[in-house]
């Protein structure tokens, strides 16, 4: 498998390929060089693909059955181009090809399950008095912004709901990873009514530019909470409806007596999943302080053993981190938490190499009140905390800002549920971490991660508005 030469150079807007006259470099996280250009899309063109967004609006929102018909189709065409856009995936993002791949396949899953969702009016009442039902109404034109983490998945989480509720979409994916989006646009462009899809590139200002733009009825934003509060502040003006997807800082919770060599496995992977630069990665652990060596023993063993590479070797398991702020943040952050007193149990440094590749970093010996343990640090790196009683532990996971994900592990998986439900976040896993990720259940944090949810009928209803209709009895 070889990354396409034909980059997608052009922007999908009113369904059709436009072309822009600037252009921005793209990097590639194993070289650290860029290795491609995006269209970088100007103001009178981004007007262009909110304003064909919304003519569309006017058809696409009234015939449910052909919308249903329509993501049915979409899902077969990202099926068609899942090896183009797994590459690409690789080349821009960094990821491991096996894990472009699941990224992929995810599109058209949550295609065919939107296309699938029922969205009929609930019926309250209908007797000799009068009937009222509760409908629920598209929004118009929606923003979706999304990170550079998981550029497909996260850009269907969106699409795939809205338009399946009858919104139009005009989607703005990181300047560091446009190409995988630009792709999915073309994939797209013929398949799905001109302009219910519009896509468009651009560095920064761009997300600015969309949130405020007057036709954007509702913005559904992933990324950082720094970003995630400023386009909840870009909404308020004007009243748009928002979802935020923010960050996190998900603590696991090993409860005393687990069985350190069943979890390290399950719990390493559950941090290091996409090089930990994932949403709801663990980010730190606490663990009963009768197991604290063993434990990092165990997580370190298997840090020392992970193949990290470029994504297209043979066996590569964690490719580069992403981009350089990011790498030269984690560094940072692992340097001052040596420099605190954390002994490094394995990694610690970067690799010795052209781009932005970090070792698989187990850090131990460290208490709360360190930069990596307090922040959101989204990066290879695990710090595990020792904590004297359960009730401890479960007041340091929940002593964050964020709210996100959280596990708690244990060979009685009765009392980690018990326990779990103490944690403040939305979703607590036992003995897994981010694991309830599925087309059908909500997704989406407390506190500083978000507001509101994605996937499911709930996320589905996030892309509408609540409509009464109601009257007199109906001839009975
Ligand atoms: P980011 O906030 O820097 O950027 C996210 C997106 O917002 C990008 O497309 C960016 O171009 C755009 N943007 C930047 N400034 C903007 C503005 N003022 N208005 C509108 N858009 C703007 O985040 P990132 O570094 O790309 O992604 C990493 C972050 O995303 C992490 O904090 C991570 O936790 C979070 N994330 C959350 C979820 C979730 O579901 N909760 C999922 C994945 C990632």
């Amino acid at each position: 498998m070889s990354v396409p030469s034909d980059y997608p150079r052009t922007l999908t807007i009113d369904g059709t390929a436009v072309e822009t006259a600037e252009h921005f470099g793209v990097i590639d996280p194993s070289t650290g060089q860029p290795f491609a250009s995006a269209p970088s899309v100007s103001p009178a063109q981004l007007d262009s693909a909110v304003r064909t967004a919304h003519a569309a609006y006017a058809t696409w929102r009234r015939d449910e059955a052909a919308r249903q018909k329509a993501l049915l189709a979409a899902a077969d065409a990202v099926d068609a181009a899942a090896a183009d856009l797994a590459a690409i995936l690789v080349a821009e993002q960094g990821k491991p090809l096996r894990d472009a791949r699941a990224e992929t396949y995810a599109v058209s899953l949550w295609l065919r399950y939107y296309a699938g969702l029922e969205l009929a009016p609930e019926i309250v009442r209908d007797d000799e008095k009068g009937y009222a039902e509760v409908h629920r109404k598209p929004i118009g034109v929606v923003a979706a912004i999304t990170p550079w983490n998981f550029p497909l998945t996260l850009a269907m989480w969106k699409i795939a709901p809205a338009l399946r509720a009858g919104n139009t979409v005009v989607i703005k994916p990181s300047p560091y990873t446009p190409l995988a989006t630009l792709a999915l646009g073309e994939a797209l462009r013929t398949v799905l009514p001109p302009g219910v899809l519009n896509v468009v590139t651009g560095p920064d200002p761009l997300g600015t530019a969309l949130t405020t733009h007057p036709l954007v009825r509702k913005i559904s934003f992933t990324g950082s909470t720094a970003t995630g509060k400023k386009v909840a502040a870009a909404a308020a003006d004007d009243l748009k409806r928002v979802t935020l997807e923010l960050g996190g800082n998900d603590p696991a919770v090993v409860l005393p007596g687990a069985n350190v060599a069943d979890i390290a496995g399950p719990l390493f992977w559950s941090g290091f999943l996409n090089n930990g630069q994932t949403c709801l990665a663990v980010k730190r652990v606490y663990v009963h302080e009768s197991q604290h060596d063993e434990l990092v023993d165990a997580l370190a063993a298997i840090a020392d053993g992970v193949k990290v590479d470029q994504g297209l070797v043979e066996g590569v398991q964690l490719g580069p981190i992403n981009n350089e702020p990011q790498y030269e943040r984690v560094s940072g952050l692992v340097e001052d938490a040596i420099a605190q007193g954390a002994r490094v149990a394995a990694g610690g440094s970067p690799v010795d190499r052209d781009g932005y590749f970090y070792r698989p970093t187990i850090l131990a010996d460290l208490s709360d009140g360190v930069r990596i343990v307090d922040e959101e640090q989204f990066g290879p790196v695990l710090p595990v905390l020792s904590y004297r009683d359960v009730d401890d532990a479960v007041a340091r996971a929940n002593n964050t800002t964020y709210g996100l994900t959280a596990s708690v592990w244990s060979h009685d998986p009765l009392h980690a549920a018990e326990v779990a439900a103490e944690i403040d976040a939305g979703q607590v896993t036992v003995n897994a971490h981010g694991s309830a990720i599925t087309p059908d259940l909500p997704f989406g944090g407390h506190k500083h991660s978000g507001i509101g949810v994605e996937n499911g009928p709930w996320g589905l209803l996030g892309f509408t508005e609540i409509q009464v209709i109601a009257g007199p009895p109906r001839g009975r």
